[in-house]
């Protein structure tokens, strides 16, 4: 059993953890509110917990992670009125939007990624529990409440003292029908827009649609059941969500929501929360067309431990891109070696000790990138130097790279090389070699000059020439 050590914001401090169960770790992510792309904030949070699951199953456990789509609130309905749609039109391709930013940042995708509005019925029967117990109202406009003052330990996530709660941005403030403002909605009745834009469900209360909060404890109950080990999000969800979650989840089952409460700092640009409302947002596309791979901006968002704040700069993204084409000529020189040394073998195990006490001491990913590249470094030299067949060594080196990797995944995908070109510097490399073999040094020395400007290095070896694309 490895001594694993994660963050935990419920106690304010870093505890050991392993599953409940030895051996599978049940995790629930909020996932994205799919009424506009996810942009690179939101993809900083779920690189976060494609890091801790990666690592998890590195420590050797298990993964059954659940991220919801919330494919109904107040946005979704907002922009689907608008637009004189429903919200399955919205939500559809922006939901395809994700998985497909998601798979292109390699991020792993979760074992289940439920949508609200096919949980509509799981929800209906945890609030009717909540009222069954006393721990909700229906109030004259039809809409149901979590009344907080009959859960004495709300607020103990975040640490807030609920006298003073004030509504956060994400709370209506608009109720009169409320029995205290600091009540939150669990079931919200049917207003014209819902049902134009087909957000409303038949309950025992009427017409209405899911608050937000409760899709998430619905779900993570269907799926992960009364305890999870670890609930993970953003820190902007600490208070009011994850409190509002607790208290709907813990209200119903009494027993313990989360194990562990694992938040990741924000992405900012200009020193200011990356968020929609800003206006100030990068998303997959944008990085795209920015020709920055998906290498480059994990690199870059494990450069900073994920409970601190990161600044997004273009001079950030270069360094990163920089950075992992040196991992990426290791990973192809590393592959295609054909002589070990013993060294290498050494250098592996310091990686492998090393990279895992980074990782598994909360997930400190800039520790363990740099202890990748101190590896690069020592490999590299091995590799110079390289000479007898200790075949034993190499692969030591490459399993270990493996591993690391397996983590990070911060090798750049190799440019794509079209047929066309393949074929013409086939032929350059031959009219190079004949003209070698006639000793034509000027028309050789031409063709490798041809070949650089079209972004072609070329490297003479025992075993013929060989090429890469540089550019
Ligand atoms: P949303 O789609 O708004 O529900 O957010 C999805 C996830 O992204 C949540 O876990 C948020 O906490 C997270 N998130 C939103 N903005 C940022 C940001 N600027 N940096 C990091 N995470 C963010
Ligand atoms: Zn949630």
């Amino acid at each position: 059993m490895p001594d694993f050590r994660l963050y935990n914001t419920m106690t304010r401090s870093a505890e050991a953890f392993a599953p409940q169960d030895g051996r599978t770790v049940r995790m629930y992510t909020c996932g994205p509110t799919v009424y506009n792309p996810a942009h690179l904030g939101n993809f900083r949070t779920f690189l976060f917990e494609d890091l801790l699951r990666r690592t998890l199953r590195l420590a050797g456990w298990n993964v059954l992670q659940v991220m919801n789509i919330t494919d109904v609130d107040d946005k979704i309905i907002l922009r689907a009125d608008k637009a004189a749609l429903t919200i399955k039109e919205v939500t559809e391709p922006v939901t395809a939007t994700f998985q497909k930013d998601r798979e292109f940042l390699r991020i792993e995708p979760a074992e289940v990624y439920p949508k609200a509005t096919e949980h509509i019925g799981e929800m209906i029967a945890l609030v009717q529990q909540l009222l069954d117990k006393g721990l909700a109202y229906q109030a004259e406009d039809g809409s149901v409440y979590f009344a907080i003052a009959r859960f004495p330990s709300y607020g103990r996530l975040s640490r807030l003292d609920t006298r003073t709660i004030r509504p956060g941005a994400r709370v209506i403030a608009d109720d009169y029908n409320k029995e205290d403002v600091r009540d939150f909605a669990l079931w919200k009745a049917a207003k014209p827009e819902d049902e134009r834009t087909h957000a409303a469900w038949d309950s025992p209360w009427g017409r209405g649609r899911p608050g937000w909060h409760l899709e998430c404890s619905a779900m993570a109950k269907r799926y992960l059941g009364d305890t999870l080990d670890i609930h993970g999000g953003g820190v902007d969800l600490i208070f009011p969500h994850h409190e509002d979650e607790i208290a709907q989840s813990e209200g119903a089952s009494g027993v313990t929501f989360s194990r562990f409460w694992c938040h990741g700092e924000f992405l900012l640009t200009d020193g200011e929360k990356m968020a929609k409302r800003i206006g100030n947002v990068m998303n997959v596309a944008d990085l795209r067309e920015s020709g920055i791979g998906a290498a480059a901006l994990r690199h870059f968002v494990f450069s900073v431990r994920y409970r601190q704040q990161l600044n997004l700069t273009e001079d950030a993204l270069e360094a990163s891109q920089r950075a992992v084409r040196r991992v990426g000529e290791f990973a192809a020189r590393l592959s295609t070696a054909t002589r070990g040394t013993a060294g290498l073998a050494d250098a592996a195990d310091t990686l492998e000790r090393d990279a895992k006490a980074a990782l598994f001491d909360d997930l400190n990913a800039p520790q363990a990138v740099a202890a990748l590249f101190d590896f690069i470094r020592r490999a590299n030299a091995e590799l110079d130097q390289a000479s007898g067949t200790d075949l034993s060594g190499l692969e030591r080196a490459r399993a270990a790279f493996a591993t690391v990797n397996g983590v990070l995944d911060i090798v750049p995908d190799a440019p794509a090389i079209d047929s066309q070109l393949e074929s013409w510097i086939a032929t350059q490399l031959s009219n190079r070699e004949q003209a070698r073999a006639r000793r034509d040094f000027t028309t050789a020395d031409g063709i490798r000059r041809e070949l650089e400007a079209r972004g072609i290095a070329i490297e003479d070896t025992p075993l013929g020439t060989k090429w890469k694309k540089v550019r």
